[in-house]
Parts: C-alpha cells; sequence; structure tokens
C-alpha cells in the first residue's frame, strides 16, 4: 500500500498532503512506531512540495510521487479569530486545495482518498449529540462561514466521485485538535495552543493571564497522537464513504475556563486568569457523538486531556525557539 498523505505524503504507493502539520506530524511519529508500516512507504508533504491552490503544482506532486493512497490534511487551519477575520481566503483556498486534490486523486488512480473535515463545520442549531448523519442539515455558526461551507463540499464530492466514478473517497471529523507541533501564534492559533503561549508568556512577565470570552463555551479535545492513530486506522481499514467522527465522548466535553485551569496548572503558572468578555465565544458547543467510532473501535484509549496538555505544554517549553508562534 502506498498512501499519499497531503501533507504529510506516502512514497510512491502511499502519501500524506500537509505532513508538516499539527496532524501530520503526529501521524509521522506513530507510523514510525509501527510494525505495519515497515511495508508501505510514506511520504510526508508539506507546502514546500508544491502549492496545492494550485492545479498545476498540485498534478506535479502526483505524477512525482504516484500515490496509491492519500491522506489530505492540507488546508488554511485556524482558531474562532482567525476564522471570524478571513471567511474569504478560509473558503476559496480550502475550496480549491480539496477540489485540486480530489480531482488528482481521481486523474492519478488513487484507491483510497482521506480527507479531513471537523466538528466546528456543523450545523449551528441543532439537537446534541450531533452525529454524522446530521452534517448538511441547517447553516453552520457563522463565525467560521467560509471554512465550514468549504469542508462540508468535500464530503459532498466524496459521493458524487464515488457515484460517477467508483472512487474510495471517504472523509474523518475530528473535534478541536492539539499536541506538540501546534501553531501557537496567539491570533491566529486554536485555544489550546493559544492559552499555552500566552501562559508562558505571562509566567516569563509576572503578569495575569486573559481568557478570551467568557470561558463557559463547551469543547472536545483530541490529543494529537490518538486522532493520528485512528486515522491511520481509517487509511488502512475503514470502508464508507461516509464520514466518521473521531472524538472522546460525550462525557469529556469541559468548558474553556477549565481548559486553562489545566494549562496553567502544566505551566506551574501561579498568577491570576482574567476574562476578556468584549472578545467572542463562537459557538457555545458542538457536542458530537462518538458512537459510530465506538462500533468499530469499542477498546480504543484516549489520551486524558490533563496528560495530553501536560505534553503539548512541556513540547512547547522545549521547542520555544522553533514552535509555530
Ligand atoms: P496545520 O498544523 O496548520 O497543518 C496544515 C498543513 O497543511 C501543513 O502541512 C501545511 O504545510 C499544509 N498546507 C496548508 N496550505 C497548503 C497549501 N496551499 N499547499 C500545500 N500544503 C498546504 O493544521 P492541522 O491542525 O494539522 O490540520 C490538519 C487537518 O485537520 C486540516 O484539514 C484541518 O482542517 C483539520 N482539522 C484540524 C483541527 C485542529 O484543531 N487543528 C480540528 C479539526 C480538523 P506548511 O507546514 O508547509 O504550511
Ligand atoms: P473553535 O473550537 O473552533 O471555536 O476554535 P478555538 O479553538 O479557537 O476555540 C475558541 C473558544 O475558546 C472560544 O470560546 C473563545 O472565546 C475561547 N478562547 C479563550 N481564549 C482564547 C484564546 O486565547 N485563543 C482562542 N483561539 N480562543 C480562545
Amino acid at each position: 500500500m502506498k498512501p499519499l498523505y497531503f501533507w504529510p505524503c506516502l512514497d510512491s504507493n502511499e502519501a500524506a498532503l500537509g505532513g508538516s502539520g499539527l496532524v501530520g506530524k503526529a501521524i509521522h511519529k506513530v507510523v514510525n512506531e509501527d510494525d505495519t508500516s515497515k511495508d508501505e512507504t510514506w511520504v510526508f508533504l508539506s507546502s514546500k512540495d508544491g502549492d496545492l491552490v494550485d492545479r498545476k503544482a498540485t498534478e506535479a506532486i502526483f505524477e512525482k510521487h504516484k500515490p496509491t493512497h492519500v491522506i489530505h490534511l492540507a488546508a488554511r487551519v485556524g482558531g474562532l479569530f482567525h476564522n471570524m477575520a478571513k471567511k474569504v481566503e478560509f473558503f476559496r483556498e480550502n475550496m480549491l486545495i480539496n477540489d485540486n486534490v480530489m480531482e488528482c486523486c481521481r486523474i492519478y488512480q488513487v484507491k483510497k482518498l482521506v480527507s479531513c473535515l471537523s466538528t466546528c463545520i456543523f450545523p449551528d442549531k441543532t439537537t446534541y449529540p450531533i452525529d454524522e448523519t446530521m452534517l448538511h442539515n441547517g447553516a453552520p455558526h457563522s463565525s467560521n462561514l467560509g471554512y465550514s461551507i468549504a469542508k462540508r463540499l468535500v464530503d459532498s464530492m466524496n459521493h458524487c466521485y464515488h457515484e460517477q466514478y467508483g472512487c474510495q473517497f471517504t472523509s474523518l471529523i475530528p473535534t478541536n485538535v492539539y499536541g506538540p507541533h501546534d501553531n501557537f501564534n496567539v491570533q491566529d492559533g486554536h485555544v489550546i495552543p493559544g492559552l499555552i503561549h500566552k501562559c508562558y508568556l505571562a509566567k516569563q512577565k509576572g503578569e495575569d493571564m486573559v481568557l478570551w470570552g467568557s470561558g463557559t463555551p463547551m469543547r472536545q479535545f483530541i490529543f494529537s497522537e490518538d486522532l493520528a492513530r485512528l486515522i491511520v486506522w481509517v487509511l488502512r481499514e475503514y470502508k464508507e464513504i461516509e464520514p466518521i467522527i473521531l472524538s472522546v465522548g460525550e462525557e469529556d466535553e469541559v468548558s474553556i475556563s477549565d481548559v486553562a485551569k489545566m494549562i496553567c496548572s502544566a505551566m506551574d503558572f501561579k498568577g491570576q486568569l482574567i476574562n476578556d468578555t468584549t472578545k467572542a465565544d463562537g459557538q457555545f458547543k458542538k457536542t458530537a457523538s462518538n458512537k459510530k467510532l465506538r462500533t468499530y473501535k469499542p477498546d480504543f484509549k484516549f489520551t486524558p486531556i490533563q496528560e495530553g496538555i501536560k505534553q503539548a505544554v512541556d513540547w512547547f517549553v522545549e521547542n520555544y525557539s522553533v514552535a509555530r508562534k
């Protein structure tokens, strides 16, 4: 089997596009530790290998690697505030990347394509828990409209490619991901890496730390290496075109305030946590069901969030000079 991993990419038979990012780096680690992958050739690609917004550059990548399997992680990715500020770019870049990757997978006869959606693209007004069947049931939260619509189209196109060409294109739906190699940029990143960076700076300067919004919204978080293990399983074993939610259970949902306290504790930060309620809260919750995942993987063990946050904090402190920030 040859996965092409966008970026990351499995070589001449298997590739990952999007391989230099938070999730791509975690897949790289998991694959390196795994015996099965010894019979596979994995290539992990980044934007330096070609801009997937560009059709010709995308074709050149497929021509060079001729992957049999592709994990498509490449995307413009960001937290709530980046999504609110750049809705057009989130729509256009992701739509172009996804269109180029899917069409090249068809042309180059890729045996399986696994693309990555997100629980933040589900309808805003909904019943809970959300499951895979509800993806297109109503408008997403306005804060990430551009990103959500571009991502939802991937699911629609997976079905179109399957029905018209018999392509084995599927998608997975992770919750908010965190871990080593995240984007720790305070303005653009997600809440966990953003708060880790803010906490680090507040500790250095002996200042209080500012939490944006009320701290009451609820989120499910998945540690990047847990997600990586599940993505490799999806690539090798999941046969459906329908998407699958990759999430911790509903009972593991936590408030933003509680996550901030865990970060302060892992960083041994002794200052105060201050709420800036002039900043947006975003969607209050998007509680997702992992019932479908549990039917396939009843015994999968998720990393407890305190443990995962400790690993992410330690990685950031040790790699401060090279971390994306
Ligand atoms: P990330 O750390 O920002 O990594 C994004 C990857 O995409 C990088 O390898 C980046 O390459 C590549 N990339 C971006 N634009 C590209 C372009 N125009 N051409 C080629 N490569 C490009 O993001 P991530 O958190 O790992 O996200 C991976 C996937 O998971 C994405 O599809 C994202 O939407 C989805 N997801 C993420 C979260 C989350 O909380 N992070 C939650 C749900 C779903 P460079 O490193 O060279 O820039
Ligand atoms: P989301 O889960 O897709 O909404 O995106 P984020 O990972 O950016 O999480 C946003 C939630 O965290 C909102 O309720 C924000 O108000 C809250 N939040 C608190 N402090 C921060 C911060 O420093 N950065 C970010 N991105 N969000 C924060």
